[in-house]
């Protein structure tokens, strides 16, 4: 199974993700946690995200591309895998597709998981308490969506025009929104 998992920050993409990825045995894909990962330890990489992360903005296309294209070569990834924060901009889905497509190995489906405005809001502030992220403050959570709204939510469009879009209401419980995610693979057309 190749997926991608698309959202609004807050949607809840990482704990869906981690759920799937370990009922799957497939290797959960995560930019942001790369990146944090990246920042603590302060390689190359990290110091070069930081300022994006810092201030809500995306990190350059051709980093992140040339990140995960080298993560996905692994071999753990040729079984399949869910990608968690990537794509985030066109050209990156593009980036992804091409990469993919040279492998004959193309994405099975993108579920986005949809969760009304205010719910968002309300996730990011508690989740701000609980981790203590440098990049969960007000200010910043607002870049945040607004990026997404801006770079990040084209790709509905990109997908559905290659009929791999599927939505998922994300509210209620984490078990109800595991339970539709997966009610929904679990009906998508054999590939
Ligand atoms: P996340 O944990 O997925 O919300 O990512 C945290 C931060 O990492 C984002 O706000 C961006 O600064 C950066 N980031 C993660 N994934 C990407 C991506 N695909 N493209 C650009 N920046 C990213």
């Amino acid at each position: 199974m190749r997926l991608v998992i698309l959202g609004a920050p807050g949607a809840g993409k990482g704990t869906q993700a981690q759920i799937l990825a370990a009922d799957f045995g497939i290797p959960h894909v995560a930019t942001g946690v790369i990146f944090r990962h990246n920042v603590d330890t302060e390689t190359p990489l990290g110091l070069r995200a930081k300022a994006y992360m810092d201030r809500g903005e995306l990190v350059p296309d051709e980093v992140v591309i040339g990140m995960v294209t080298e993560r996905l070569s692994e071999t753990d990834a040729g079984r399949g895998f869910i990608l968690d924060g990537f794509p985030r901009t066109v050209p990156q889905a593009e980036a992804l597709e091409i990469f993919l497509q040279e492998r004959d190995t193309p994405l099975d489906v993108v579920v986005r998981l949809e969760v009304p405005e205010e719910e968002l809001l309300a996730r990011l502030e508690a989740r701000r308490e609980l981790e203590h992220r440098t990049d969960d403050d007000s200010e910043v959570i607002r870049k945040r969506l607004v990026e997404y709204r801006s770079k990040t939510a084209p790709l509905v469009t990109f997908y559905s025009e290659r009929g791999l879009l599927r939505d998922v209401q994300a509210v209620g419980t984490v078990e109800d929104v595991t339970a539709r995610t997966k009610q929904l693979l679990a009906d998508l057309d054999p590939v």
